[in-house]
């Protein structure tokens, strides 16, 4: 592992692009080439590059298999008419169709959106009309659930595959594994330029609809060198990335840079236990986990004597990323696995690791480390708007020590390309030559970036990035709600739950039962990131343009100073 700042001296973008082999006769960069097929050219096609762990038992799957089945895959899209640029959907989990559908995916020039398979109806159908969906990939039961009840709606989604249909598959739907069987084994991957889009991956923001980043195959070089810098990945090593496909970690890492690398990847497809994920680390002699705060609090939770009773030793890195990561889960590792775990910080619009606790330098628990060779990162200084400034304003970069908005240097290959169809949001996000990541940060003396909070009203709970927007929409679809502001609230496990104040329109008491008729409602509606708190409240704080002030409701709620009130609405 090299040393942190001999590597960011040394380092090119360029010179990392070639630690990859393109595709034959200088036809391009594609990811799928890169993670799998190349493999079979050195030798390597028997070295298993998938181990799924599923209820009814483990199953791997080679380089070869992959190379084979994605091949089919992408002979199967095309049977079906759907070319490049076309967008490919998974409502999965961590099976391994997943994967199959991903690289087949990219074989075809299709652009793959993963979505949560824990949302519920309401944000799905969101994000298929939005991303302009034509295929959907998921389970007979979650096609019955979610999809099925809304099909009418979803207008241009042309065919939806199920990895384990039964014997007569629903109408309108398509045995994914019957196809497959019909599809010969031969692909040719067609020349495929660097900038093609590759992934679309939604994220939410304060206002309005989710966002749909864009990201493009040149991603692939970010991928794999911030795999080796940050999570210090190596051929031989057996991954386990815990991270959803739904979110980008899960395809950045959980799928993308392992492969490239040629290594085993862990595809374990259970809910979380702390026992069983022992298990899992100690059966399958993982070297490498690349995990999140919410799980290794559970597991701090479950006491260091239950980790000692694992054989943990093949275990030689552990990384973390998504939420903020407290220094006692840095030093409790220590005690109870005997390395320390090396925060990391990206987000979805990065499309990769920017900010880490290298492996070879030391560890500052509770810092989220420093920028990654080919990433300049700065702190900037905010304005009354609470962000830096926006569109081509000015901006001044912080010494140590000042907390401001975060912010990278545009130019990295893994950097996302537009939200789509939202050039104005896009436009948005930078400044003064910065892209404004919308985190709160400061650098100490050494260049050591510490996370703050957030500049804006999003919420992170276990992980996900959860849009207020998006649960007072659904919230005001019942009928007692008139009104809704959401915030998150700190929890010792998931970082933050969503928490909601409703008002609530005459007629309608606010009293426990209509409290558990709401949740519930949200649950149903909006799948694991409804609120799990409700309060009313028949005074909203809102500003002067009528909006409702989650910064006060958050201010109040944690009993913080109530800061700027000048644009709060008073009563007339
Ligand atoms: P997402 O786009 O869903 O991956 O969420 C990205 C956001 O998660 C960032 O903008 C941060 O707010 C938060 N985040 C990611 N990694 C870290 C970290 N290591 N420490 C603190 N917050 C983090």
């Amino acid at each position: 592992m090299p040393i942190y700042e001999e590597a960011r001296q040394d380092f090119s973008w360029a010179a990392a692009a070639q630690l990859l082999s393109g595709l034959p006769e200088g036809r391009g960069l594609n990811i799928a080439h890169e993670a799998v097929d190349r493999h079979l050219a050195t030798g390597r096609g028997g070295h298993v590059a998938i181990r799924a762990i599923g209820r009814s038992g483990t199953r791997d799957l080679t380089y070869r298999d992959l190379s084979l089945l994605s091949n089919r895959f992408a002979n199967l899209l095309r049977s079906l008419d759907v070319g490049p640029r076309a967008r490919v959907f998974t409502l999965l989990g961590r099976q391994p169709e997943m994967y199959v559908t991903a690289l087949g995916c990219w074989k075809n020039l299709s652009v793959l959106s993963p979505l949560f398979a824990a949302f519920g109806p309401e944000p799905i159908r969101n994000r298929l009309l939005l991303g302009d969906a034509q295929v959907l990939v998921t389970t007979t039961s979650l096609y019955r659930r979610k999809i099925a009840p809304q099909r009418d709606q979803l207008h241009g989604l042309r065919h939806i595959l199920l990895i384990d249909a039964p014997d007569e598959p629903p109408d309108g739907t398509i045995d994914l594994h019957r196809a497959l069987g019909a599809q010969p084994d031969h692909w040719t991957i067609p020349a495929t330029s660097p900038e093609a889009m590759a992934l679309l991956h939604f994220t939410s923001g304060t206002t309005g609809t989710p966002k749909g980043a864009v990201h493009v195959h040149n991603a692939v070089v970010a991928h794999h060198i911030t795999a080796a810098f940050a999570l210090d990945l190596r051929p031989h090593d057996v991954f386990w990335c815990t991270a959803d496909p739904g979110w980008v970690t899960g395809t950045s890492y959980g799928i993308i840079a392992p492969l490239t690398h040629g290594v085993t990847l862990l595809a374990d497809d259970g809910d979380f236990d702390a026992a069983r994920w022992y298990q899992v680390l100690a059966d399958n002699r993982v070297t490498v986990w690349y995990t999140a705060p919410t799980a290794l609090r559970m597991l701090m939770r479950a006491g260091e004597e239950m980790a000692s009773r694992y054989d943990l030793s093949a275990l030689r890195h552990i990384a973390s990323v998504g939420e903020p990561l407290n220094p006692e889960v840095v030093v409790w590792a220590q005690k109870a696995y005997g390395m320390p775990v090396h925060d990391n910080w990206w987000q979805t619009e990065t499309g990769a690791i920017m900010i880490s606790n290298y492996p070879s330098m030391p560890i500052r628990p509770g810092s989220m480390g420093r920028p990654m060779p080919g990433v300049e990162a700065a702190v900037l200084r905010c304005g009354d708007s609470g962000r830096a400034a926006v569109a081509d304003g000015p901006v001044d970069v912080l010494g140590a020590g000042q907390v401001g908005e975060l912010a990278l240097r545009p130019g990295w290959p893994s950097m996302f390309r537009g939200y789509l169809h939202d050039d104005f949001r896009y436009q948005q996000a930078f400044a003064g030559g910065w892209y404004l990541t919308g985190d709160l940060a400061r650098i100490d003396a050494d260049g050591y970036f510490w996370f703050v909070g957030r500049a804006d009203d999003v919420i992170k709970s276990s992980g996900h990035l959860v849009g207020p927007f998006e649960v007072e929409s659904t919230l005001l679809e019942h009928p007692a709600v008139t009104e809704a502001g959401v915030i998150g609230v700190p929890d010792p496990v998931a970082g933050e739950v969503v928490k909601a104040f409703v008002t609530l329109r005459p007629g309608y008491q606010p009293d426990e039962a209509l409290r558990a008729e709401l949740i519930a409602f949200g649950r149903r509606r909006l799948g694991a990131v409804a609120p799990r708190q409700i309060a009313f409240d028949q005074n909203l704080p809102h500003t002067s343009s009528g909006k409702v002030m989650r910064r006060l409701l958050k201010a109040r709620e944690l009993g913080l100073p109530e800061g700027d009130l000048s644009t709060l609405e008073r009563p007339r």
